[in-house]
């Protein structure tokens, strides 16, 4: 997924519009949880800011994720605002990571902001995913979805001292 900066690598103050779009692959992830539904899509500037070239941009992708709760897979789509800096020079690049600010490097005329945006996208996941607000979830004694029917186990009011016992499998009898 490349920006070709040849034009904009030559001057301070110089820029350029950008507009990628990318087929991801599960490989790109190497998480297998997440599933993609759709390509994404990078849109915005690079900017020559002297030691280092600036991306400023607006990354959206549709992802497939599974309910917290019930288990289900439904469409979730993220949307981002992305400023990233990139330099090709390596005194720059030693410099600002011993200060502890994350600076991208490239080399020749292309920067492929593919491993960024990836990153960019787990570092904005919300640590787990609902259907809906008020998803009731499974029930944790019969497995039904408990947004679509109702059962009774609620009812049966197992006492929980007594509940470990009656899931307690008998292997060795
Ligand atoms: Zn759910
Ligand atoms: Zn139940």
């Amino acid at each position: 997924m490349l920006i070709n900066v040849g034009k904009v690598k030559i001057a301070a103050g110089k820029k350029q519009d950008f507009s990628l779009q990318y087929e991801l692959k599960e490989s790109d992830f190497g998480y297998e949880d997440l599933k993609l539904k759709g390509p994404l899509s990078f849109n915005g500037e690079i900017e020559n800011l002297g030691k280092f070239l600036q991306v400023k941009g607006h990354l959206q992708v549709d992802l497939l994720v599974q309910c917290d709760r019930c288990l289900k897979e439904f469409p979730y789509g993220l949307t981002l605002d992305i400023e990233e800096s990139f330099t090709n020079r390596q005194d720059v690049w030693e410099a600002e990571n011993e200060e502890d600010k994350e600076i991208y490097f490239f080399s020749g005329d292309s920067i492929d902001v593919l491993e960024m945006l990836v990153k960019q996208i787990y570092l904005n996941l919300p640590m787990r995913f609902l259907c809906q607000p008020d998803c009731k979830g499974l029930c944790p004694h019969c497995g039904i979805d408990l947004n679509e029917k109702e059962c009774h186990c609620a009812e049966e009011q197992i006492d929980p001292r007594w509940a470990v016992l009656k899931d307690f499998k008998f292997d060795k009898e």
